[in-house]
């Protein structure tokens, strides 16, 4: 964990604050700092650092399913399971990824627009 470079490692081990809502042995969630909707939370692995979905490999099967389950799991916390939400994966420049380790967006709250 101390060898992370990235603003989310540093969330990880506490330099930086975030305002989480969930955390377990492998993923943490926390607020967006700059939401795009009532409710945008990130949610990352916590025991490593993947810098893109493209640096996943077989091993992280049950860690991707993992940040899947745990997203629907805050959906249904924040009451936005049946109503719906968005989980969005941006992976390099051209899909808008600013911070380079994985990170699963949860949007809801409000009527998405788009694709
Ligand atoms: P990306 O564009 O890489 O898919 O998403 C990165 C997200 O991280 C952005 O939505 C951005 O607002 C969020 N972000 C960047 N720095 C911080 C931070 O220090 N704290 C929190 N909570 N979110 C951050």
């Amino acid at each position: 964990m101390s060898d992370m470079k990235t603003i989310f490692g540093k969330i990880i081990c506490g330099d930086i604050p975030a305002d989480v809502v969930y955390e377990d042995d492998d993923v943490l969630a926390f607020k967006d700092v700059n939401p795009q909707a009532p409710i945008h939370i990130l949610i990352i692995p916590k025991k490593e650092e993947i810098p893109t979905l493209n640096d996943a490999e077989s091993r992280h099967k049950e860690l991707l399913g993992h940040m899947l389950l745990t997203a629907s799991r805050i959906a249904a916390d924040k009451g936005i399971a049946e109503s719906g939400y968005r989980l969005i994966m941006n992976c390099n420049a051209e899909g808008g990824q600013t911070v380079f380790h994985l990170h699963l967006h949860l949007l809801g709250g409000r009527q998405m627009t788009g694709f």
